[in-house]
């Protein structure tokens, strides 16, 4: 509405044609995207036909080709371009028994992705209560954790800041059961109605000890016996298909640009999922998403004036590795990428942007969602954030944006056995991908004040927040201080 009365107001004072035709692109792209287009039906063919694709499985391989297809077919010029996974991970079964003298039951568990395997027949060891897994209870528990299965107990979660609570407890706990010498780690699962879901490892790919999480009224009824005084036995077999490095790929989808084609804008979203349940939340919604932005702009001849790379990321949940491997395979064009952004928050209403903490960027971002502002309000936040596919261009001092959005039903789903797609938020969906186009299309057109930051600059803006804190919740902090990530 706002935008077209400041048209209006242009075609009166008579100096339109510029604007008139960004204006109008904009416009045009978003009665596209409100249309009646396929991209639920993309949604839904990524998930309930192809499914849950850890990076890895031969369904991310069929993602791929999927994708590439959707591309491909809406017309739009689109490649795959590979790199290589530090480590193949992928559960192929998972089994626990609890027992004790004529206690015996068989809990329902879900392998920690990067935890260790065990052989076929399990292994199996004393489990203790580890309570909350603080270092009081390790303290309690002395020489009863070494070469135990220590339980630990879990607040239910109710929300994304549980999320986060649930990350950062779980790193201090992993430490603190590796100086103990555990044979194992078994978290009470945290999500009510005995949902499993996948909760990564912090500490990576390195990591050999098996971990999991129990289903959740099974490991009260364990820690109730244990608090009785039962000695109790856990048998753990996970199934653990793991191998060295391995070929994967991003999928790129290009609008080239008209006037500054070497001038880039990412748009991202990433492909890949755990495999509990099928990605539709995270992320699957998104990638349909972006795929069709692309297919808009491609049908109604819109060429912005940079180009837009619509990046479809692969590895997200194992470390971020296809934006970190891209970033530095294109690592001669960094200079001239404008922006890059990530949507990998589920459907939940999009109310901003992260601007990596730099004002300039937001103010740029407010102004590129002004001809939309009755799809708002939009409150942009000024923070460098990390968890997804920003982090490495962020990194590189590349000006990145990360969507915000009302965190709807993502967090009691996040990484579960019922992210499917019965959760998308259709309605949603559909003016989220307007807000994304008309971001995209804003970065693609508008005046750039800002330049790459130097690697003194990024250091400065690390040492002014809290990323530091961030990248060694997420077991990356090493990677920047090595200089393996980021701009060198
Ligand atoms: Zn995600």
């Amino acid at each position: 509405m706002r935008f077209l009365l400041t048209l209006l107001a242009l075609v009166a004072l008579g100096h339109v044609p510029a604007v008139e035709a960004q204006s109008t692109d904009a416009a045009r792209l978003v009665t596209a995207l409100l249309g009646d287009t396929p991209m639920l039906a993309d949604a839904q063919a990524l998930t309930d036909r192809i499914g849950g694709r850890a990076t890895g499985s031969e369904a991310n391989l069929a993602s791929v080709e999927w994708a590439l297809a959707r591309f491909r077919e809406a017309g739009v010029t689109a490649s795959k371009e590979a790199f290589a996974m530090p480590a193949r991970w992928l559960e192929r079964s998972a089994s626990a028994t609890v027992h004790g003298g004529s206690i015996r039951f068989t809990p329902r568990v879900a392998a920690m992705p990067f935890s260790g395997g065990t052989p076929a027949s399990g292994v199996t060891a004393p489990l203790v209560d580890g309570g909350r897994g603080t270092d009081e209870d390790f303290a309690r528990l002395a020489a009863q954790a070494r070469g135990a299965f220590v339980l630990v107990e879990t607040e239910e979660l109710v929300d994304v800041d549980g999320l986060f609570k649930e990350y950062a407890d779980a790193a201090a706990v992993e430490l603190r059961a590796a100086t103990a010498g555990v044979t194992g780690i078994v978290y009470q699962g945290s999500r009510p109605n005995d949902l499993l879901y996948r909760h990564n490892v912090s500490a990576g790919p390195t990591n050999t000890t098996p971990m999991a999480v129990m289903e959740r009224d099974a490991t009260a009824r364990a820690l109730r016996l244990l608090r009785l005084g039962e000695r109790l036995q856990l048998t753990l077999t996970l199934g653990i298909e793991s191998d060295g490095p391995y070929e994967s790929w991003n999928v790129i989808g290009e609008i080239r640009g008209s006037a500054t084609p070497e001038e880039i804008v990412i748009v991202g979203a990433h492909l890949d999922s755990w495999d509990l349940g099928t990605g539709a939340l995270d992320n699957g919604a998104n990638v349909a998403m972006l795929i069709d932005i692309a297919r808009q702009m491609k049908r109604l001849g819109i060429t912005p004036r940079r180009t837009i790379r619509f990046i479809l990321w692969n590895g997200e949940e194992q470390g971020l590795v296809g934006s970190w491997k891209y970033a530095d395979a294109h690592m001669n064009e960094l200079d001239r990428v404008v922006m890059a952004s990530s949507y990998d928050i589920g459907t939940g209403r999009i109310i901003g942007f992260f601007t990596g903490g730099r004002p300039e960027i937001a103010a740029a971002t407010d102004k590129a969602l002004a001809s939309i502002a009755g799809l708002g309000p939009f409150t942009q936040v000024d923070l460098p954030i990390v968890g997804t596919d920003n982090f490495d261009f962020m990194m590189h001092g590349i000006a990145n944006l990360v969507a915000n959005q009302a965190p709807a039903n993502y967090g009691p789903n996040y990484h579960a056995r019922s992210d499917t797609f019965d959760r998308v938020d259709a309605t949603q969906l559909r003016l989220n991908a307007v807000i994304a186009a008309t971001v995209s299309l804003g970065f693609a057109t508008m005046d750039a004040t800002w330049t790459r930051q130097t690697r003194t600059e990024v250091e400065q803006l690390v040492a002014s927040s809290d990323l530091e804190a961030q990248m060694r919740m997420f077991g990356i902090w090493g990677d920047w201080v090595g200089k393996r990530r980021g701009r060198r």
